[in-house]
């Protein structure tokens, strides 16, 4: 038997070695503190539970769901644009449901790219657009993302044939890894330059609700003209703890809404119609929630940070998402100073270099670790000898 090329050429996922070291050492009776895999420990909310008792007795539910979504899921998803960005979206071809932003990024490929065909991709980024891209068949250009240019990257230094004949963009902001944040004027640059170039853009903000100090994260889709070219993914997974649910949402231009709508209706039969209810519940989470739940990891966050600069590695408390984003010391590659941390301290981050070539010489710490677990990630971390 032969697999295919697109099985063979999968790097192993980022987070499968470090859940192997884990469990090595669990194996061994040793207590491991993560820091690694971005994945809320807060409860899903009560009235998203609450909503799934009543529906799951709804017979309508047991059977094929519409491929993309409820009509009242995807009017409540217009319904927070509304709310949200003021943005005005046409429920029935401008939404689809998707089983968590992951499948729609992934599957988004097959609506632009055909085999040999070139996408634009960020680096250090989430692994799944250049993934994605694979396989589809088409290979990824990286767009650097620099410290020096605040993790943007900079569309004048794409060259110019590789422009023309990509067929995709990809964005993430607010970013994993790197906590970075994005302004509108940036946006409306992208949209530039996706016209420009006729690029499809694609925009993940899978983060854009999880803000803090009083940051207000802007949708790519209130750009100039984004309407035109732009399709943006959003998940419930981060926002309202909804990662075991699989439930997310993709909006945007109607062409490439129904194009991804067209893929998905071939590949999975929809997302179950009780799910989508709680995802209902959670796109009506009150501000009140939002704020105490972001106020949690505001509160990780001031503490991570803090310690890290204590040991001599410079942080910067982000602005959104769910992680710090940190340069470790000269001397150590990125795996070698992860593996420092869990071999003498018991301690479990993300090389940065699994997010990308350019994330060499970072690490990322994610919030998602309960309260008295990151205490204790704090005090083995205390005193670390980083020469
Ligand atoms: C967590 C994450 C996702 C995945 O979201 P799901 O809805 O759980 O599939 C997508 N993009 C980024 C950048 C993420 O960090």
């Amino acid at each position: 038997m032969k697999f295919a090329r697109r099985v063979q050429e999968l790097p192993p996922y980022l987070f499968v070695g470090i859940s192997r070291a884990i469990a090595a050492k669990r194996a061994q009776g040793i207590d491991v503190i993560s820091f690694g895999i971005g994945d809320p420990d807060i409860p899903t909310p009560d009235p998203v539970l609450n909503r799934l008792e009543t529906a799951l007795r709804t017979p309508a539910h047991h059977r094929y769901p519409e491929s993309e979504g409820l009509p009242e899921f995807r009017k409540a998803v217009c319904d927070f644009y509304k709310r949200r960005f003021d943005i005005n979206l046409d429920p029935a071809t401008e939404a689809i449901n998707l089983i968590g932003a992951k499948e729609g990024i992934a599957h988004a490929s097959l609506c632009f790219i055909d085999p040999g065909d070139t996408a634009l991709v960020p680096d250090p980024a989430y692994p799944v657009y250049e993934i994605g891209t694979m396989f589809a068949g088409g290979k990824s250009h990286f767009v650097p993302l620099t410290a020096e240019n605040a993790w943007l990257p900079k569309f004048e230094d794409i060259p110019t044939d590789v422009a023309r004949e990509a067929k995709v963009l990809w964005l993430n902001y607010p970013n994993n890894p790197t906590g970075a944040i994005a302004s509108l004027e940036f946006f409306n640059e992208a949209v530039r330059f996706a016209k420009e170039f006729d690029i499809a853009l694609l925009h993940d903000a899978c983060y854009t609700e999880v803000t803090y100090d009083g940051y207000v994260a802007p949708s790519i889709l209130q750009a100039e003209g984004a309407r035109d070219i732009a399709m943006e993914f959003h998940s419930l997974s981060k926002t309202a703890n909804m990662t075991g649910w699989r439930i997310g949402m993709a909006v945007g231009n109607s062409d490439m809404v129904n194009a991804l709508m067209r893929v998905k209706s071939n590949i999975d039969s929809g997302l179950s119609q009780a799910i989508q209810e709680m995802g209902i519940e959670a796109l009506n989470l009150s501000p009140e929630w939002l704020k105490q739940n972001n106020d949690i990891y505001r509160k990780r966050r001031d503490r991570v940070v803090a310690i890290l600069n204590e040991i001599g590695i410079d942080a910067v408390a982000p602005k959104a998402g769910l992680y710090i984003w940190v340069a470790i010391p000269e001397g150590y590659t990125s795996a070698k100073f992860a593996q420092k941390l869990l071999d003498e301290r018991n301690v479990v981050v993300t090389p940065g270099n699994g997010y990308g070539p350019a994330g060499e010489g970072y690490i990322r710490l994610s919030l998602t670790t309960p309260d008295d677990r990151i205490d204790e990630g704090i005090r083995r971390l205390s005193g670390l000898k980083l020469s």
